[in-house]
């Protein structure tokens, strides 16, 4: 019954509007989409797939305004002028969702597909001119575009921005399958002037879903900046802004989530703290940018010694380094423990005219089962003042000593 009054209520407004009204419509829609992004975009002037896709929208709003404009210019020009925006937009568009979704970048395909499509509305505009021909390889090229960008989304690997990606893939697909009809089911005939202004109702309707699925589509791309923006923050605010390595707030979290799931499954878990020795010497000697380039080369080697296994690293303090190891035991955090000891005073980092030779001093204490999170930290703590009492770059382990 609903449904019935609204297809009644569609059709009339359908009835009731004329091309050239729908026509002024798109334009004015596109614009303020346009508009809209450009204000986006000064807030976010470094978003350079929000710039690709703001210059891509101007085109669109360009491409439409010269359709629109079929009434006072020559049809075959504003033809040839539109598609060529119309492509132009639609290269943008790929390319941003290809840098996205951090996709291989297809700049020859791209412009290769641009050249083509020009080439060839061009020739059927202008050498032999046709519209059905015309209105085919339009519709085909929308639905290569349309599928190229479901493509790209449903293959992208990061998981923190897959949800809006999966969400804009079903816009663009249903614009596809939109163009789909028109080319299959669709009779669309142009007048002697070689315009589709009057062709009734099935087109007007057409372009009126082709209105909203548009709306739908810039939606989908704001939801897609919005989501990967928001995993960046996430990201950003769990890393430690030097290192990459989980900061202090996140290592404490993590590591008690880990600690709890660990106990349950009755597995070991051992943590190790370790702090650079004399690093204030370093930077004293080198300066301060020097002594950041030691911290990231000690993350490097860190993550080097930890690949797999579901263990924690983090940057615990200025020149200190927080490990939670997951299904080790003792014996196996304290080979862990030298293994990094000996890549670090091993291996020195490298400096503008000159390698800088760095030691550690490390802390290691089992997780028992009834301590909390924080006070294995604590002995840990305590176990790595014990090295470095002992004469530092060495390892010890809590109520033991050094090893
Ligand atoms: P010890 O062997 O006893 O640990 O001596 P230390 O010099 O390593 O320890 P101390 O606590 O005296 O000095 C730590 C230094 O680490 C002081 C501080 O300036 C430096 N530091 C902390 N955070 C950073 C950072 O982000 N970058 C740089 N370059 N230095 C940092
Ligand atoms: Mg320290
Ligand atoms: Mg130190």
């Amino acid at each position: 019954m609903l449904a019935a009054m609204i297809c009644k209520v569609c059709m009339h407004a359908t009835m009731a509007l004329d091309l050239p009204t729908l026509m002024i419509v798109s334009v004015l829609l596109s614009l303020g989409i346009a508009v809209g992004f450009s204000l986006i975009l000064l807030l976010l002037p470094r978003e350079r797939v929000l710039q690709l896709w703001t210059s891509s929208l101007w085109l669109l709003a360009l491409a439409l305004a010269v359709v629109s404009a079929q009434i006072w210019l020559p049809v075959r020009w504003t033809v040839v002028v539109s598609n060529t925006c119309m492509a132009l937009a639609n290269a943008l568009l790929i390319h941003g969702v290809a840098i996205h979704v951090g996709a291989k970048r297809q700049l020859r395909l791209l412009a290769l597909g641009v050249g083509g499509y020009v080439l060839t509305i061009s020739w059927f505009a202008l050498v032999r001119p046709d519209f059905d021909v015309r209105l085919h390889v339009f519709s085909l090229a929308s639905i290569a575009c349309d599928g190229w960008i479901v493509f790209l989304l449903l293959r992208c690997p990061a998981l923190d921005i897959r949800r809006s990606c999966r969400l804009a893939a079903l816009a663009f697909a249903f614009h596809g399958a939109l163009y789909l009809c028109q080319l299959t089911c669709l009779p669309v005939q142009a007048d002697a002037a070689g315009s589709i202004r009057h062709g009734g109702m099935a087109v007007a309707g057409f372009y009126v879903i082709l209105l909203l699925l548009i709306l739908a589509k810039c939606f989908a791309m704001l939801l897609l900046i919005v989501e990967r923006l928001m995993a960046g923050l996430r990201r950003m605010a769990r890393l430690d802004g030097l290192t990459g390595l989980l900061n202090h707030h996140t290592v404490l979290g993590d590591g008690r989530l880990l600690l709890e799931q660990a106990r349950r499954r009755r597995c070991p878990v051992t943590v190790l703290l370790c702090d650079l020795d004399h690093f204030k010497l370093i930077n004293d000697t080198w300066g301060h940018q020097a002594g950041d380039r030691v911290l990231k080369h000690v993350a490097g080697l860190i993550e080097d010694v930890l690949a797999g296994g579901g263990h924690l690293a983090s940057r615990y303090g200025g020149e200190e380094f927080l490990l939670v190891l997951l299904d080790c035991d003792v014996g196996q955090a304290l080979a862990v423990a030298e293994r990094l000891r000996r890549r670090i005073g091993g291996g020195p980092a490298s400096w503008p005219g000159a390698s800088i030779q760095v030691t550690t001093s490390i802390g290691v204490s089992l997780a028992d089962t009834d301590s909390t999170f924080e006070q294995i930290i604590a002995r840990a703590d305590a176990a790595l003042y014990c090295s470095k009492r002992e004469g530092r770059n060495r390892a010890s382990i809590s109520g033991r000593g050094p090893a």
